[in-house]
This record gives C-alpha cells, structure tokens and sequence, in this order.
C-alpha cells in the first residue's frame, strides 16, 4: 500500500480550498498556504452557472449545503444601455431554463463553506505563509518543494504534489512558467451588494458604449452589481461612489438606483487582468496549476469562479485517488491537463469574444449595428448553444443535472 501522499497548496482562495478539500477526500495529507494574515474573502457577488455547482456537488456539497450558499435563478439575455430588451431568453421551456439556471452566491459565503468543508476532512490551513519559491521536482522522481515567508521568519516543505492556486499575480507560475504574464483588460469593475428584498433577482446585463452593468439576487435581502468599463489601468478616483454615479448617469432607472442605494464602504473595484495566451502547460514537475493562476480568464462570461471549482473537482478523481492508489504520477498529471486545459482556454477565447462584442464595444454605429444583430436572433437558440460550456460533467459521474 503507497502510504499517504502529501501536497502543498499554495494560494487559499477558492480554487485553493477547494483544491484541498477534493485532495483530502481522495486521501491526501494537504495543506494549504496563505499569505494574507487570515482565511477571508474579500469580495462581493459571483454568478455559478451550473457547471460550477456540479464541481461542488463532486467535492461533496449536497443540496441544502448548495442552497444555503446561495439564490438560484435564471439568466436572462442582454439589455441596452436604457434598459431595453436586445436578446430576451425565453423562461418558459425547460430546456433553455436548464441552460440559463445560475446560483448568486455571495464571495464570502463561499469562501466560508469550502474552508469549513476543508477543515473537516482534515486539511492544514494556514496563514500568513507567503510562498516565494517552487521547485518542481520530477514526476518520477525528486518531491517538489516549496519555501514560503511567515512572520517569524522562512520555512521550507517537501511533498508529493504542489498545487499552484495563488490567482493572477501567481507566484508558482512566475518560477514554473516565467513566460506568461497578465495583461490589463482596458477595463475595471466596480462591485457592491445592497441590501434589497423587492428588486428582479435574475440575471439581467445592460449594455452600453464600453461598459457593461450587470445585477444578480444572492439572497432574499442581497442584491449584487457589478458596472464593467474601460479606464486606464491603476489609476483612482476621489470619491469612488461619485465617479460610479457618473459613469452611468443616463443608464436605466434600475442602475441608476442600485448605484444611489449603494453604502460607498462597500464599494469596491478593481482593474481586471487575464491571461491572453494561456499557460503551455497546466503541470511541471509534482507542480499543478489551477484557478486564476492556471487560465485567468476575463470575467465576460461569469466562469472564473466555476472553471476554478472544475479543476478541484478533477484534482481528486484524475490526480489523487489514483495515484494514493499506486498509480504512477505521471500519467496522472497529463490525464489533469487534458481535461483541463483545452476546456479553459476555449472559455477564455470565448471571454474575450463576448468582450469586444458587449462590454468593449465602442459607440456609435458600432452600438446601433451589435443591438440590431441581437434584435434580430432568438435567445432560445443563444442560450442553447451557451449550454454546451455549462453543460460539464466531473469525472467520473454520468451526466449533468
Ligand atoms: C470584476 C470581476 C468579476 C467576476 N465575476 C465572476 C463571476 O460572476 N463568476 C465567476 O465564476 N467568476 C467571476 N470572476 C472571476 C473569479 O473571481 C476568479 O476567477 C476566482 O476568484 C479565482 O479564484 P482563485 O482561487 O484562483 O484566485 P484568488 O481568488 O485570487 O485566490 C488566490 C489566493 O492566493 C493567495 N496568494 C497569492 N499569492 C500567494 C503566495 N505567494 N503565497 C500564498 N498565498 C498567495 C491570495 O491571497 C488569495 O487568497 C470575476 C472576476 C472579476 C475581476
């Protein structure tokens, strides 16, 4: 019998807790390094399609552990900037509204079940644990090792397998594939949730010259939005609030009303990066790379968060339960970066479409020729032909539901 394999996972945001919750169900002693000074989520809302839930309920989430996460609810096409239909998708047949289904679930409540998830099976959290050095090691051969910085001073650990899960500025990428390196968007986003128990809670994207303005339920008292628009990279504005208000003064009375209703503590923003060529490969060495850190896509098509749950849910059926079992390493991690890798880049193409399409779209004819386009096609079809990202399976199981 192999005895029980150990990993390092570096980086504990959700693709990191999740990462260690499914190498701990197969198993696995893992523990996971985190910089910041404690297990937290900064965030707002996160829209999870379907393919996302279905990398939950494979790391063992049930249905009521998935309802108390979140509001499920429907997708519902794009707006103009005033709030007119561009593509309705239809709610009244179950094969669109089986594509279109979407959770709400709010950042913090997520990161919360995972850590708590991971906690119980037995994962080592620790914080304040800043990794600054990977060496890969050999599939076949030498352990990878990693060096990280705490408070009292640097620490140096062996194990079977290295999960590189430390986001876009990812440390473990920058030593393992130096080459790739994000790039700004041209956009930033700002986000907030508001307390709210009468607005729409489904789904609904307006768009409009560089910008788009998105709003989601996450609870019967919580609403998200999140106002996507190009702006130079890095820099600030006075009174965040304010420049929200003015960016999208003239939008539709729901935005403009969602912004007024906002606390400006709870704003927040953020410059969005990618990923643009992808990574050559999503192992080296005992090294695998998942979440933001893997395949950083643009947020246009609400898969981040979902793709990095995907890759957990592979890591154990693909990676860990074979290999605790004697299977050779190897094999293992090419069968990982199969799954994963053609999946995720042709979601980050599909990104970077959807942006130019929507949100980056300048004004204009531009605006008049892309709302006439849309006018004109039937969402049911859209949303059918969406169905094929969300439409994922784990590993593993048989079927969707
Ligand atoms: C504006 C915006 C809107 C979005 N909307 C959606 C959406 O609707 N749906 C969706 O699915 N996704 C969405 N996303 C994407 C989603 O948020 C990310 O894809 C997801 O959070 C990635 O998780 P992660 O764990 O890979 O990275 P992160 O959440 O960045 O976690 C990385 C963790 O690693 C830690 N870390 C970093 N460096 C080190 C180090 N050297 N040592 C130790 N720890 C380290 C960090 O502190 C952090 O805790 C959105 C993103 C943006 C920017």
């Amino acid at each position: 019998m192999v005895p029980r394999l150990s990993a390092t996972v570096v980086g504990g945001g959700i693709a990191g807790l999740a990462s260690a919750l499914s190498l701990a169900r197969a198993g696995w002693q893992a523990t996971v390094l985190e910089r910041a000074p404690d297990f937290g989520e900064v965030g707002a809302g996160v829209a999870i399609p379907r393919n996302g839930m279905a990398a939950l309920r494979a790391l063992g989430f049930d249905d009521d552990a998935i309802g108390a996460l979140g509001h499920e609810t429907l997708g519902t096409g794009f707006q103009d900037l005033h709030g007119r239909w561009l593509l309705r998708i239809p709610d009244d047949r179950a094969d669109v509204r089986w594509t279109t289904t979407i959770w709400g679930v709010h950042r913090e409540r997520l990161h919360a079940a995972l850590r708590h998830a991971a906690e119980a099976a037995g994962v080592d959290l620790v914080t304040g644990a800043q990794a600054t050095a990977v060496r890969p090691g050999a599939a076949d051969g030498e352990p990878a090792e990693v060096t990280w910085r705490t408070a009292v001073g640097e620490r140096t650990a062996e194990s079977d397998l290295v999960v590189g899960a430390d986001g876009m500025w990812s440390a473990v990428r920058t030593q393992v594939f130096p080459a790739a390196r994000p790039r700004y968007s041209g956009s930033t986003s700002w986000r907030a949730v508001i307390p709210d128990t009468t607005f729409d809670g489904r789904l609904i994207e307006l768009w409009g010259p560089g910008a788009e303005f998105g709003t989601l339920r996450l609870s019967e008292t919580e609403v998200y939005w999140y106002g996507y628009f190009q702006h130079p990279e890095g820099s600030s504005f006075d009174d965040e609030l304010a420049a929200a208000r003015a960016r999208f003064a003239g939008w539709a009375p729901q935005v403009v009303a969602l912004i007024e209703a906002t606390d400006p503590s709870r704003l927040m923003r953020h410059d969005v990066y990618h990923l643009p060529g992808g990574l050559p490969a999503f192992t080296q060495g005992r090294v695998v790379m998942v979440g933001d850190a893997a395949h950083a896509a643009l947020p246009t098509m609400g898969q981040g968060a979902a793709t990095a749950l995907e890759d957990a849910a592979c890591l154990g059926p693909l990676i860990a339960a074979p290999v605790q079992a004697g299977a050779a390493l190897a094999p293992a991690l090419a069968a990982f970066d199969a799954a994963r890798r053609p999946r995720t880049r042709a979601i980050a193409r599909q990104a970077v479409r959807m942006a130019r399409f929507g949100a980056d779209l300048g004004g204009g004819w531009r605006q008049s020729l892309r709302n006439g386009f849309l006018r004109a096609i039937p969402g049911g079809a859209v949303a059918r032909a969406g169905g094929s990202i969300v439409r994922w399976t784990p590993p593993g199981t048989v079927g969707s539901r």
